[in-house]
Parts: C-alpha cells; structure tokens; sequence
C-alpha cells in the first residue's frame, strides 16, 4: 500500500499522540503548530505537574458517553499509561485516580514527543498558523499564513477549543471544520471560576474552606461537590467551583439565575451549634463564633442578619436574627453572576458534532480523507485528568486510521 501523507494540524495533545500513532502505522507525518514551540497547553496543565490520565476515568464521565466507550475501547486510560510507559513516563497515582508523571513536570511529555519525533522523523512545522484547507480531489492543500502550503493525502484537525487562548488555542479548529462542511455545536467554558453578587467578596478574599457546596437553579439542588472553596476578589474558585462550572454557565444561558450554596460547618451537627450558643446568652455574638468558622466570616455574618455591632450579646439576638444565623452556617447562597470566560477557562463545552464523526475512526463522514482529535469535538469530561484522557485516546484513533 502506498505511504500516505498525513498532516496534523496542532501540535496539542490530542495532535502530538495522533503524530505519533500515524507514524508508527506507516504514514509520513507532518505537524503544524501556530505557536513557535509544541504544546504549550500541555506544559501548563495539573499545575505544571500534568495529571495526564484517571485510572477511574469512565465512558459515564463524560458528556456523550456513548460516544467515548466507543473511543475508550479501542485506547484506554490503562492503554494510555501503559503507552507513555513505553516511551519513559512512570505514572505516579494520587488521590482519586489521578495520575501524574513519577518526575512530576509536564515538560516531561514535550521532550518525550520531541525525542520521538526525532527518531522517526516527524516533521515538525513551528510558527505555522493554518488559515485554511483546500480540497485538491482526493487529496489537500493546506495553507498556511505568510508560507507556503502543504499538501496532504489526508489531515487531522486537533486545533482544540477556544479555552485560555494565550495557548494558542483560539477556536480556529471549529473555523476550518466548518470551512470544510461540518457543523459546531454552541461553544461555552468550562472549568472556570465563578463571578458572584456579593458585597463581602473584598473582605473574604484570600480564605479557603474545606466544604460542601451545592449548585441551585432557584431553590432546587443541580449537583453538589465537595473540597476546597475559595474567596476571590471577583467570586469563587477552587476545585468544587471548577467542578460546578459547567453547569452553572449552562444555567445562565439558558436565562436561569443559578446560585451557590455552601456550608461553614460541613461536618459539625447543627445541634451541637445551637447549644453551643444558648448556653452563652452573656457572650457577644462575635465572641460566640470564634473558634467555630474562620473569622472573616463574623462581620459579613453579622451584617447579613442585621446586626450593626458584632459585641451584641447573644441574648439580645432576635429568634428571626438567629434562625438567619444558623442558615448562613449551613446552607449561605451566593447568586452567580456568570463566570470568568474562555480566557481562564480549562476547557470547551462544544464542538464538531459527533453525528459527523464516525467513532471507530475519528474519520469525517462529510469529508474522506479528514479525521479529529480532541477538544475540538463536542466531548468534555470533568477536572482530573479526564480531558487529556479524551485528547490521547481521540488522538490515537484518528491517527491510526488516518494512516490506513
Ligand atoms: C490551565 C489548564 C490546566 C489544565 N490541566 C489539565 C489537567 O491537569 N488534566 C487534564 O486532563 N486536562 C487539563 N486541561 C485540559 C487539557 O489541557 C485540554 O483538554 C487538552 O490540552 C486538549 O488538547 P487538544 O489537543 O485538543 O487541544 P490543545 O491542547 O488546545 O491544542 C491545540 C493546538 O492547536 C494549535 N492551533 C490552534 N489554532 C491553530 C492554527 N490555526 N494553526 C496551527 N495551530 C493552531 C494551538 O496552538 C495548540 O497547540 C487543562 C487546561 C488548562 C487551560
């Protein structure tokens, strides 16, 4: 059979295992990548650590789980540890599944892919940004901005999301699938702090609490995550809130006023809070709480039940001032006001549809010769390892097939 020429536009994730896998099935591969250097996502992720995979990672977890068993049956989350182990990355297992490189740093995977490349003679193209691609029979032209073009018997787009754009990652993926005939569906972010109504966001910047914390549509629960919350000057962030990101922005596009709910004494019975209080009626109320909640949280306490000096004795405190009290202690509702955008997003809810997508191949059903990867496609999955899962295991099944 003759070689084929393959051409990955993106040098992400999802780009660099698809490079890799057309190789290793007989293609010829060229990478072409906007930014000056490969994944500069990819360094930036787990905190520079890169939490590369999720040992518990499910079809389930994600939003078209019917679509990602497909996928995850023919590349794994253990076949993506097992690969990378081939190549000298040890996993190292954390809480929750989540697994790291043993050397903790994500440039790791970049000199792993580039020592790759080198032996088998991957082309990379840097500083090349794809403007557009251009149908040539069976076979493409892809042109590139201020250079000459490339030709390709077949590409793989893997041009990512619009989310934190300084990656390079622009949205210019779902521009060039449409160029090409395919659909998008709506792009929104995710994975990204909240924006919330509140005059105490100044006063409580800066503290973190270990908590509960609901997501509400009007009064009802949508989803509840657990772990760390935290005060910033412009709202909440910290893993629940990333967590609870999603849905909130999909509540707010669809016209809800969607709130956040949390609790300052997550695992204190609240029996033992309201004895704890009618057994001091001669303490000043600010008194009463220390030792119980993080301090901070006393003045914008006392303001909310309407209590203008926090040294009021606790038995001058109102029945209603005191049921106000104990529900800011267990269940205070912050309204979200909308989130911080693409620009500090983790990721794109949205994407190619995957009706135009043929699972087993990744291949185009609109167009021969064109396959995707990655986030470019209308999958996401949570925080945790779980969405470069989805870049690794798209990429490798794209780039296997777009060898064939
Ligand atoms: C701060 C941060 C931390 C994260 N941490 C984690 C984590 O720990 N674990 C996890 O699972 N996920 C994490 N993610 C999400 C994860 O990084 C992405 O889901 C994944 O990188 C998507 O891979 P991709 O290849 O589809 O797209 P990308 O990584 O976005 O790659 C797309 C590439 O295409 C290039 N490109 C775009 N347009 C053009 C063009 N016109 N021409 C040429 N090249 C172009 C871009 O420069 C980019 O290099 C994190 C994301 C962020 C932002």
């Amino acid at each position: 059979m003759e070689q084929k020429h393959v051409v990955v536009l993106g040098g992400g994730a999802s780009g660099l295992m698809a490079a890799l896998a057309a190789q290793s099935h007989g293609a010829r591969v060229t990478v072409v990548e906007k930014n000056h250097r490969i994944g500069k996502k990819l360094i930036t992720t787990g905190n520079g650590r890169c939490n590369y995979t999720n040992r518990h990672a499910q079809a389930q977890d994600y939003n078209n789980p019917d679509y990602v068993r497909e996928v995850f049956s023919r590349f794994s989350p253990q076949d993506t540890i097992d690969f990378f182990q081939q190549l000298g990355i040890e996993p190292k297992d954390e809480e929750n599944g989540k697994v790291f490189p043993m050397s903790e740093q994500a440039s790791s995977f970049l000199d792993v892919f580039l020592y790759e490349f080198g032996m088998r003679a991957i082309q990379l193209v840097l500083d090349a940004t794809v403007e557009s691609v251009e149908r040539i029979g069976h076979r493409f032209r892809v042109h590139i901005l201020n250079a000459s073009s490339i030709e390709a018997d077949r590409i793989v787009i893997a041009l990512g999301g619009k989310a934190f754009p300084l990656s390079g990652s622009t949205g210019d993926g779902e521009k060039i699938a449409r160029m090409l005939g395919h659909e998008s569906t709506e792009l929104y972010p995710a994975l990204v702090k909240l924006k919330i109504d509140s005059p105490y966001l100044s006063h409580l910047a800066g503290v973190k609490i270990n908590t509960n914390v609901a997501l509400l549509r009007d009064r009802d629960v949508v989803q509840v995550e657990s772990g760390d919350l935290l005060f910033t000057p412009y709202g909440l962030s910290g893993p629940t809130i990333l967590q609870l990101s999603r849905q909130a922005n999909a509540l707010l596009k669809n016209g809800h006023r969607p709130f956040i709910q949390f609790s300052l004494l997550p695992s204190t019975p609240e029996a033992s809070v309201r004895n704890r209080i009618c057994k001091n009626p001669e303490k000043p109320l600010n008194q009463a709480l220390i030792g119980l909640i993080h301090k901070r949280f006393i003045i914008p306490i006392t303001k909310e039940i309407g209590i203008d000096s926090p040294g009021l004795l606790l038995k001058d405190v109102s029945e209603d001032q005191y049921e106000k009290l104990m529900e800011l202690l267990y269940e205070w509702k912050m309204p979200i006001n909308g989130s911080l955008g693409f620009s500090e997003a983790q990721i794109t809810i949205g994407g190619v549809r995957l009706s135009q997508i043929d699972p087993a191949t990744m291949a185009s059903k609109i167009v021969k010769g064109v396959y995707f990867a990655g986030e470019v496609m209308d999958i996401d999955g949570p925080c945790g390892g779980y969405n470069l899962q989805w870049a690794w295991s798209s990429g490798f099944v794209a780039g296997i097939n777009a060898a064939r």
